[in-house]
């Protein structure tokens, strides 16, 4: 497990243990749905956290989903531009774009709004809106 000691994947300019590190580690828990969208794209980016990215799935988004399978970096993810967020009870929404490169090494652009649900004051991914 990739533990950066700078600044953090998710490319808020701030350092990693002060941003989505102790979402990651276990020993914080992301109170708006735009800290769970950057920790769990830095889950993706670092690879190895599987169960961060089970665990912060909604119960009824998981079929098909193991922690071994997501702690695979499988893309080589290079940025996140958050370019909208909505919170709203216990409903929530993030519009961002994750670039990564493909396997030729060309930049991708992965856009996407995800959509969140809060159960018992924690944040679940649930799905991308259609
Ligand atoms: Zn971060």
């Amino acid at each position: 497990m990739t533990e950066p000691a700078d600044s953090c994947p998710c490319c808020s300019g701030k350092a990693y243990n002060k941003c989505c590190g102790p979402f990651l580690a276990g020993s914080a828990t992301p109170r708006t749905v735009k800290q769970l969208m950057r920790s769990r794209y830095t889950a993706f980016a670092l690879g190895g956290h599987g169960d961060y990215l089970l665990e912060s799935w909604h119960v009824s988004a998981r079929q098909g989903l193991s922690a071994a399978s997501l702690a695979a970096r499988s893309t080589r993810w290079t940025g996140l531009k958050i370019l909208k967020f909505e919170q709203q009870a216990d409903r929530g929404m993030v519009e961002f774009a994750a670039s990564f490169s493909d396997k030729d090494g060309s930049e991708q652009v992965h856009h996407e709004e995800s959509l969140f649900v809060r159960e018992n004051g924690k944040w679940f991914y649930l799905r991308a809106a259609e």
